[in-house]
């Protein structure tokens, strides 16, 4: 057995158990060794059974007097009851729905149980525990120990897992060790190996702290790594200094159609400076959803087209891409050229009224890019993969992305063959992140915030909507739309994000059957459309152009309108599901809507009754402070869930959490100015790790 060994080698692993693990992420043996419990209980200590008293997670170890199985009268339910003693008394122990049980103990054998002991009229009793026989001297997986508590997922249980780590935890020792000794000191961390031995086989819990220190400072050594590394090279290279014309700029800002907000300002100005340097500018622009980046990142373009250098932004998605380069059509002057270059669209005003066939038109923008006719060129983000040549590009921007990758980087430099400089980096993002959160994950980037927004807007109202009243939130929308607005429906994402093609067919099941209800049976008298993750490109922009232009009343859509859609009439957000958002991702659906002077509104419902659901959806209720969300998720359910899968790719910690505070400093000390040269090891771990995240 190896650590690349498919779980499915492993003693007891059917297919419908390996279908199960690879929910889980796991797939090979290594993967199971980095499957770490959440939290652990405390059964190492034996307790004797006369001292037991009701409420007490416990170990006992007991004779076996009596088991059997019985019915129950009314529901017909087998339980397993048994009778177990140890030198200072008995006690009953229940199992409900287990009675193969009987088959694996039997009267006179020895066996551990840890469970909780309860009371109810037939006095204490232990219910449902785990139980393991007692060997003489071996080690005890399930019961007796401190046990180790997983992550799981319907149809295993913590005993499968437990059993399955204690057939491979020995491979522990063949794991490799990546960080050098001379670190390891430093940070006074044990060696990988050992921390993953202990973290699923502790024997103390001074042990597991020592073993989370080690795993959880793995996580965030890497990411401050892979930003020292970036830092390091980008002060190799040197960018075009782009001067700043502001007789121009001036000019441009007085012909807005609205004054810029102070932040606005304050970040323009931030990145103008960053411009004129020769060093490459490495800034992310954070403001929430409607503060208005979109206007910054064009005055900067502008500024950079003014030098004859060109400027390049890329969006998420098609309909973004489209909806920038008609509002940078709009906010430029005439002389500015820009061109819009994605698998759908291919457009400039030269090419405008002209019927040429597609390949036609991208090989003529294509040409314009190559040559320098095209000053600003809007695309998706797989321009990068498109055989696009730049004449001189001075600035790159980003949006709805923390940061550039490396990958990107690469691919940009390959695209601007002829250039010896690189060109600046901008990245936008409506995800609030904490500043300090952001300094932890992107030390290499500066930061604008944008906080407030432009004034005048009003606050959009906020309804957590109670199952029973989904009727009234329906005659609501039924009366917005008699006033002319247009809705939002955002059905939620089904199944396991990491299951691409099948997360897929689920959106778009949902999202056809809540198309369905609506059209058939709510709003028969209203013109709905749809969206979804599968359907074409054209189909796509048919529909939102439909909605765009008020041919359609409602928009029934998965997350594909989250980021950055700009639809003045449209007025309610209505989530369906919202449970199983982020509120930071509920936040961005609601900043779908209140983008100009209509009132507006977000209703968000939930089929799932639990106190821990209604308390997050009431909170969001009561909270427009994109920020304050973001915080609260980040406490409850830690960022990969607060950053949506798509953007957290970087933040999926498996263990580490923002309130390690002590181990994310030491790390960032331990990454800085180190020598990459002494240590390649560390660049080879940064290779491999962004490979992994990368295939994500
Ligand atoms: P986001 O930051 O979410 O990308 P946008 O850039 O799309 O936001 O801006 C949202 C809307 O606000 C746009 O319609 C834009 O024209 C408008 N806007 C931007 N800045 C201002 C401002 N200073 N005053 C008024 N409206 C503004
Ligand atoms: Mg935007």
């Amino acid at each position: 057995m190896l650590l690349h060994t498919s779980i499915g080698a492993l003693k007891g692993v059917g297919k419908t158990l390996e279908g199960r693990l690879s929910i889980l992420g796991i797939q090979t043996v290594s993967d199971l060794l980095f499957h770490f419990p959440f939290r652990y209980e405390d059964f190492s200590q034996v307790s004797s059974i006369s001292g037991l008293q009701a409420g007490q997670e416990i170990t006992i170890e007991a004779i076996i007097e009596l088991i059997h199985n019985k019915r129950t009268s009314r529901k017909r339910k087998i339980i397993t009851e048994a009778i177990v003693s140890d030198f200072t008394g008995q006690v009953r122990i229940v199992w409900f729905g287990q009675a193969f049980i009987t088959k694996n103990l039997k009267v006179g054998d020895k066996v551990k149980f840890s469970g909780k002991i309860k009371e109810d009229m037939f006095g204490l009793q232990l219910v449902s525990p785990v139980y393991e026989k007692v060997k003489e001297k071996d080690e005890l997986i399930q019961a007796g120990r401190i046990l180790p508590v997983y992550p799981l997922t319907s149809g295993i249980t913590q005993k499968q897992l437990r059993h399955l780590l204690s057939q491979i935890i020995g491979l522990a020792k063949k794991v490799e060790e990546w960080i050098p000794e001379d670190i390891r000191d430093r940070a006074d961390i044990m060696t990988l190996s050992e921390a993953l031995t202990l973290i699923h086989f502790p024997n103390s819990f001074d042990e597991i702290e020592h073993a989370q220190r080690r795993l959880k400072f793995d996580e965030l050594f890497i990411l401050q790594l892979r930003a020292e590394l970036l830092r390091q090279s980008l002060h190799t290279l040197t960018a075009p200094q782009i001067p700043f014309h502001e007789k121009e700029v001036q000019q441009f800002v007085k012909k807005l159609p609205f004054e810029l907000t102070k932040d606005q300002k304050i970040a323009s100005w931030e990145i103008l400076q960053d411009l004129e340097k020769e060093t490459p500018m490495n800034r992310l622009i954070e403001g929430d959803v409607g503060s208005g980046k979109t206007v910054v990142a064009a005055l900067v373009m502008y500024n950079t087209a003014v030098s004859r250098l060109q400027a390049l932004i890329m969006a998420p998605t098609e309909i973004l891409a489209k909806q920038h380069y008609a509002s940078l059509r709009s906010l430029f002057p005439k002389e500015i050229k820009v061109g819009i270059l994605t698998r759908t669209e291919v457009n400039t005003e030269k090419l405008e009224g002209e019927k040429n066939s597609k390949t036609k038109q991208k090989r003529e923008i294509l040409k314009m890019i190559q040559d320098g006719s095209l000053d600003i060129i809007v695309g998706t983000h797989a321009i990068l993969s498109d055989s696009v040549n730049f004449h001189n590009l001075g600035l790159v921007i980003v949006d709805e992305q923390h940061r550039f990758g490396v990958e990107q980087r690469k691919m940009l430099k390959d695209k601007a063959v002829h250039q010896k400089t690189t060109p600046h980096f901008l990245s936008m993002t409506a995800t609030p992140i904490p500043r300090s959160f952001a300094l932890t994950l992107y030390g290499d980037l500066d930061l604008s915030l944008i906080k407030t927004k432009p004034s005048g807007r009003k606050p959009i109202k906020t309804r957590f909507v109670a199952p029973h009243h989904r009727q009234k939130a329906y005659d609501f929308i039924n009366e917005e739309v008699k006033r002319g607005r247009q809705v939002f429906v955002i059905c939620p994402q089904i199944g396991d994000q990491n299951i691409e093609s099948s997360s897929l067919q689920d959106e778009k099941k949902t999202v056809l059957e809540e198309y369905e209800k609506l059209s058939k049976h709510i709003f028969p008298h209203l013109r709905i459309g749809y969206l979804h993750g599968k359907l074409k490109g054209e189909e796509k922009d048919r529909t939102m152009k439909d909605f765009t232009d008020g041919k359609t009343d409602i928009l029934v859509s998965t997350s594909v309108v989250e980021v950055g859609v700009d639809i003045k009439n449209a007025s309610v957000m209505m989530i369906e599901g919202a449970e199983r958002f982020g509120l930071a991702q509920l936040h961005q659906f609601r900043g779908r809507v209140g983008r100009s002077d209509h009132q507006s509104y977000c209703f968000v419902l939930s089929t799932v009754e639990s106190e821990n659901v209604n308390e997050r959806l009431q909170f969001f209720e009561r909270t427009s402070d994109g920020f304050a969300l973001a915080e609260y998720d980040l406490q409850l359910r830690g960022p990969g869930e607060v950053y949506g899968k798509q953007q957290s790719g970087m933040m999926q910690f498996k263990i580490a959490t923002m309130r390690d505070v002590e181990i994310i400093k030491l790390a960032r000390e331990i990454a800085k100015n180190i020598d990459f040269q002494k240590y390649p090891q560390l660049r080879e771990k940064i290779h491999i790790w962004e490979k992994k995240v990368h295939l994500e």
